[in-house]
């Protein structure tokens, strides 16, 4: 589990991290979601212990990580934003490293090995040099890495940026597989990538965290009203303004005439569904509906709504 306390941050000047508050569970994969500088990368090295917060806490796992840097760092998996692997060793001999300086070595790095390599679908470049390997090989690779102390907790920042499409959906598999046993925290600033990997979502804006939850209950926080266009014809002005009196709960926001047809467009709140009583009030009047379509506010638009506003 990760409790993060009125976390703060400064760069100088520049408050990066504003006293932010989340809790994450063990078994939940967690998307950190924000703009470019909204202070993602700031906030995981703060939890991951490699970077001094200028206020608050970080509890992993019972443990405040400014007093148990060293015991909370072997329960941590991070993979950095820009992956820094050293290009010129071999696949093997970077996992052996790595595992070494854990103190994982013998038969315990044999077995750590043969581990990473199947999570990490790696046999096929293990005798690779790891320059020659693809970008989305690397990125497996800096996950083996992150994973070879078997860790319980992984945090991964921005791990699919700069990936191709084929590389993302892979590594987005490996993601999940792996949240499957483990507690995953992975920022991004690709709404789509965040919603299709993770359980829930923390959207972060200029140091602040804006949103917290579910897709659904992010919609259903943040959804205002239900937008609905209808096209209709035999109808008039005065028509619709009756028909506007008439359901409670409907506002008129435009209408249009064209081709003999009316095209408005309505709102209503998201729990008074006007469509069926629009349907029998069209058909009373003899007017026919030729289109007639409801638009809720998508997580796309809640993000926008949520990362636009003025810094
Ligand atoms: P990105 O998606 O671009 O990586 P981010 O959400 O990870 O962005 P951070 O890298 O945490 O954001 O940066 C948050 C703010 O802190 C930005 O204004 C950034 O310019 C600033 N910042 C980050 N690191 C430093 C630093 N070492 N010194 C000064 N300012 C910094």
């Amino acid at each position: 589990m990760i409790q993060v306390k009125n976390l703060s941050k400064n760069y100088g000047d520049v408050k990066a991290v504003k006293s932010i508050n989340f809790e994450i569970n063990d078994g939940e994969i967690v998307g950190f979601l924000g703009a470019n500088g909204a202070g993602k990368s700031t906030t995981l090295k703060m939890i991951t212990g490699y970077l001094t917060p200028t206020d608050g806490d970080v509890i992993v796992n019972g443990l405040d990580i400014q007093e148990h840097q060293l015991e909370v760092q072997k329960q941590i998996g991070y993979l950095p934003e820009l992956n820094p692997l050293y290009g010129e060793m071999k696949v093997y001999d970077l996992l052996e490293f790595t595992a070494n300086i854990r103190g994982i070595k013998g038969k315990k790095f044999r077995e750590a090995l043969v581990r990473v390599l199947e999570q990490c679908s790696l046999k096929g470049v293990i005798h690779k040099q790891i320059s020659d390997c693809s970008k989305g090989y690397k990125q497996r690779i800096g996950l083996a890495c992150a994973m070879i102390h078997d860790p319980k907790i992984l945090i991964l920042d921005e791990p699919v940026t700069g990936l191709d499409p084929n590389q993302i959906v892979e590594i987005r598999e490996l993601i999940k597989s792996l949240g499957k046993e483990k507690l995953v925290l992975m920022s991004s600033h690709i709404l789509q990538e965040i919603q299709l990997t993770v359980d829930r979502i923390i959207i972060i804006n200029n140091g602040e965290i804006v949103a917290d939850g579910t897709n659904e209950e992010l919609m259903a926080g943040f959804m205002g009203n239900t937008q609905l266009s209808v096209e209709l014809k035999n109808c008039t002005n005065e028509g619709i303004d009756e028909l506007v009196a008439t359901i409670p709960g409907l506002t008129l926001n435009s209408v249009d005439q064209k081709n003999g047809s009316h095209f408005a467009s309505f709102e209503y709140a998201k729990d008074e569904d006007p469509r069926e009583s629009l349907f029998n009030h069209a058909v009373k009047s003899n007017w026919v509906i030729t289109e007639m379509t409801s638009h809720t506010a998508g997580l796309e638009s809640i993000f926008r709504t949520l990362t636009m506003e003025e810094k």
